[in-house]
């Protein structure tokens, strides 16, 4: 049983990034406004997210981490109409079972806050009255102690210097889709990035991309009725030389399907052939800078698909492709035949 466990953990968690995902998530699920992430040694040593959430009821403390539980859905019909990050109850319990967990949580309706010391089952093992203010703290020790993959992973400077880059990349994501979310991230007691709340995804996609690069890109919506989808975003602008000034030499393409940040290849592709055939080369060197919003019912997306959510599987991935084509198409003209 202990096997099928981590097996199944190794699943959700696979790196210091995927802790992360899953923590910050929880904190949006829990309506947080401000979002704070710690990390000590690339986060080997220490990843700890502090929100200003909800918080976790009393009662629900004992089952918050024992596999399956999930305070977010109730019913299969539940998944039909998803409007939380999480839904399975399986990333806590997976984080304790490969390091040392401490939550220390307080809602609105209790008067100080309790830290918890969790057990790799996922048990509580110790509480103790704590200072912290409404809101949960998660304290994730030691991840992968005694596991090969974090000799595996983490075996170079680069390689955590990489995953690092991931972590800020990933807090960029939430950032943009998240305008009123503060975040900072911090390594080893100093702040390497943050974010401030903003009303408008624009300005959330100007405060971290820069000034300069927002000049240069054009704002689009986009609606379709039956099914129902709707685009919006920030595409670059085509300059009348035939260049696109928003090519960067690092990934900053931003993909949204129901507010989560998603890989999706086919989306990618289409947009980087209308970029070829503005700039007539091929880019596939340098990353288009976008931001792109789809919004469609709940019930068309599955995103049971992979563990860590990043695949998602649309119901009608044609459509929202030929949605998407059409932007460009009117922003860029139509491709050569
Ligand atoms: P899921 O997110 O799929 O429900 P998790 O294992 O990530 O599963 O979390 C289990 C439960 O713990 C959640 O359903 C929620 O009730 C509680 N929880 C975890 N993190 C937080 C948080 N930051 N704020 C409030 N509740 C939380
Ligand atoms: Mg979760």
């Amino acid at each position: 049983a202990e096997t099928i466990r981590l097996i199944s953990s190794s699943q959700v968690i696979t790196s210091v990034v995927s802790v992360v995902k899953e923590l910050i998530e929880n904190a949006l699920d829990a309506n947080a406004t401000i979002i704070d992430i710690k990390l000590e040694n690339y986060g080997l040593s220490k990843i700890e997210v502090r929100d200003n959430g909800n918080g976790i009821k009393v009662a629900d403390v004992p089952v918050m981490a024992i596999k399956h539980y999930t305070s977010k859905i109730s019913s299969s019909e539940d998944l039909e109409r998803l409007t939380t990050y999480g839904f399975r109850g399986e990333a806590l319990g997976a984080i304790c079972s490969i390091s040392e967990v401490l939550v220390t949580t307080m809602t609105a309706d209790d008067d100080y806050s309790i830290q918890y010391t969790l057990d790799s089952s996922g048990h509580i093992t110790s509480k103790r009255p704590s200072h912290l203010g409404q809101g949960t703290t998660v304290t994730v020790l030691q991840l992968f102690n005694n596991f090969p993959v974090r000799k595996q992973f983490y075996s170079t400077n680069k390689k955590c210097k990489e995953e690092l880059k991931k972590v800020q990349d990933l807090l960029i994501a939430y950032g943009i889709i998240k305008p009123d979310l503060r975040i900072t991230l911090s390594h080893n007691k100093a702040v390497i990035w943050q974010k401030i709340r903003v009303s408008n995804h624009k300005m959330a996609f100007m405060s971290v991309l820069g000034t300069a690069v927002m000049g240069s890109m054009v704002p689009f919506q986009h609606c379709c009725k039956d099914p129902e989808i709707n685009l919006s975003g920030f595409l670059p602008k085509a300059e009348s030389d035939g260049s696109l000034t928003s090519l960067s030499s690092s990934e900053r393409s931003f993909v949204f399907i129901n507010n989560r940040p998603v890989h999706q290849k086919e989306i990618l592709k289409l947009i980087r052939e209308y970029y070829n055939m503005v700039t007539q080369k091929d880019s596939s060197r340098l990353y288009p800078v976008f931001f792109l919003n789809i919004t469609v019912p709940a019930s068309a997306v599955d995103v049971n698909i992979t563990p860590d959510k990043t695949q998602v599987l649309l119901h009608y991935k044609e459509s929202v492709l030929l949605a998407v084509e059409n932007v460009l198409k009117s922003l860029y003209g139509p491709l050569p035949a």
